[in-house]
């Protein structure tokens, strides 16, 4: 449901803005600080006479919780002596019969028990919302469960829970709260103000927040971040649109939880959203799978918990890192030392890597592995997922690093041979894998390997898929290598990723088809 603030300076202003917001709302606030001579006896009824259906919330701002979406508030509150006034305010609303009116958690159990009690007296028509708003931040995710828990107390008919944010995952903190509310049977309104803020808006409404706020038009934003009615109703058409034709599929696991997020540091140029989300949405899986650039690792697993998303990937720089925050990790991710799938279990998280295993389906559609020598170019976290593979399926690999000494921590890790890369001219095997970033967009013309060094290799494969055919490849080709790119193991990981998350095995080739287009359009 939408709530648009009435935010004008005068009271006939305000009434011709209820005439206009009235269409598009299904709640209007009326926020009695900000409209200078207002009686809330002709907005109310100015509201009941446009359109009867739309519910009514009547709130008396503290100064101290407001945050301007402009520079300057809009109006001097005429709410002077506020403490005596704003209680009699809110209690003529109450006996105007408005759906809802707001008080702060900060007003105190005096005040609001004192509001609560006049909402019985007069036959409970009227609910309370409390609501906290921090303007300056977002406190922990423990701070806003022990206030949502503090509102519950003052017996809320809806908890309102407004803060501040300064990164992305500030929104998986508040937005958290959503599903936590649901889990007490609690109506909330949770969303965050800023910049930062604008995607918890947007989520909010999806995640069953009782309403959002927007502004009727730019020019009457109430708070900073937020969105005009028009970008919500676009955004709800988009996304509904976007929803699958096809029942939702049944989950393996024992609850239905069906979002999931990528996190890591850059993701602005990820594929892994359009691939995800279109094996989701063949599946007939009524969720989404989300980006998130994230700088405080810590806080944004807790927002996984908090929010109830089913399942993470992981990408630079968050592999490794990511492992101290779980609650079990699976044998093959230990024994590689690196996560790149997290699956909420009723909030206990389990560390998966699907590398290795999109890295071998793709060896094992080429060749076979057993008894078979690899050269590995690279001594990182692939390199490591790749080594694991091969060794685990009898095949002999051998590594060949820039660095000697993380060459030689990860040969002695699994006691297989190491070469520097100079030595590589001397080295004969049977396939060649190249983990390093080395030919990647924007440096097609990169090599890891020299071009005559290919020749007595039977297949070459590279970890990279953007360029489809790096140098490496094109050199490998001309030598008479079989080539594989990384596309097939980019496909593979995320497709094992979707059956690590539903149980269920998505269509490897319809991933794979959404990148190459995709790629296809990138290389023009
Ligand atoms: P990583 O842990 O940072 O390791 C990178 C390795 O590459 C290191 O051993 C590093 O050598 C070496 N390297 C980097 N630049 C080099 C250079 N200029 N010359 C020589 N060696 C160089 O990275 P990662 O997580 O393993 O990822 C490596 C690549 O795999 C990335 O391009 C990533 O996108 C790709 N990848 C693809 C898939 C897929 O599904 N296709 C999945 C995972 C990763 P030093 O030890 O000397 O620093």
């Amino acid at each position: 449901m939408i709530c648009i603030p009435v935010t004008a300076k005068t009271n006939k202003e305000a009434l011709q803005e209820i005439k206009r917001c009235c269409a598009f709302a299904d709640f209007l606030e009326l926020r009695m600080d900000l409209i200078a001579d207002g009686n809330v006896r002709d907005l109310i009824a100015a509201i009941r006479s446009t359109a009867d259906s739309v519910g009514i919330i009547v709130t008396c701002r503290k100064k101290e919780e407001e945050l301007s979406a402009n520079e300057l508030p809009k109006a001097k509150s005429i709410i002077k002596d506020r403490g005596i006034l704003k209680m009699d305010l809110l209690k003529k609303a109450i006996d105007l019969k408005a759906d809802f009116v707001d008080i702060e958690l900060t007003e105190g159990k005096v005040a609001i028990g004192e509001l609560r009690d006049y909402c019985a007296k007069q036959g409970d028509v009227t609910g309370i919302i409390v609501s906290y708003h921090d303007i300056k931040k977002t406190p922990s995710v423990t701070k806003l469960q022990e206030i949502f828990h503090k509102c519950l107390e003052h017996d809320a008919a809806v908890v309102k829970i407004v803060t501040f944010a300064k990164s992305t995952e500030d929104n998986l903190k508040v937005l958290g709260m959503i599903p936590y509310a649901q889990k007490h049977s609690q109506k909330i309104i949770a969303m965050c103000m800023g910049d930062e803020g604008r995607i918890s808006r947007v989520a909010a409404p999806f995640l069953g927040a009782y309403l959002s706020f927007a502004a009727l038009d730019s020019d009457a934003q109430s708070a900073p971040g937020q969105l005009t009615v028009r970008q919500m109703k676009q955004i709800n058409n988009l996304l509904q649109g976007n929803r699958p034709d096809k029942p939702a599929v049944a989950l393996s696991s024992e609850h239905d939880l069906q979002n999931y997020v990528l996190l890591g540091n850059p993701v602005a140029q990820s594929l892994s959203p359009l691939m995800h989300n279109a094996a989701l949405k063949e599946m007939g899986i009524d969720g989404h799978y989300n980006a998130f650039c994230v700088s405080d690792l810590e806080s944004a697993i807790s927002g996984i918990k908090g929010m109830d998303i089913r399942g993470a990937s992981l990408t630079i720089p968050y592999k490794v890192s990511v492992m101290e925050y779980l609650d079990e990790i699976h044998e093959d991710a230990l024994n590689i030392g690196a996560v790149n799938t997290v699956v909420n279990s009723n909030g206990r998280l389990v560390g998966y890597n699907t590398d290795w295993l999109g890295l071998m389906l793709t060896l094992k559609e080429l060749m076979p592995v057993k008894d078979q020598t690899f050269v590995i170019i690279g001594a990182g976290g692939t390199a490591r997922a790749a080594v694991y593979g091969i060794m685990k399926e009898g095949g002999l690999p051998i590594i060949v690093n820039r660095t000697i000494a993380k060459g030689k921590i990860l040969s002695n890790k699994f006691n297989c041979p190491f070469y520097s890369l100079a030595d590589l001219g001397k080295l004969k095997a049977n396939c060649l894998i190249n983990t390093t970033p080395i030919g990647m967009y924007p440096h097609p013309d990169q090599t890891p390997v020299e071009s005559s060094l290919l020749a007595g290799y039977k297949c070459v494969i590279d970890v990279i898929y953007n360029p489809l055919k790096t140098k490496l490849l094109r050199d490998a080709e001309v030598q008479g290598c079989r080539i594989v790119s990384g596309l097939d193991m980019f496909v593979h990981q995320g497709a094992q990723q979707i059956k690590l998350w539903t149980g269920i095995e998505p269509s490897s080739a319809l991933m794979e088809k959404v990148i190459r287009e995709r790629l296809g359009e990138i290389e023009g």
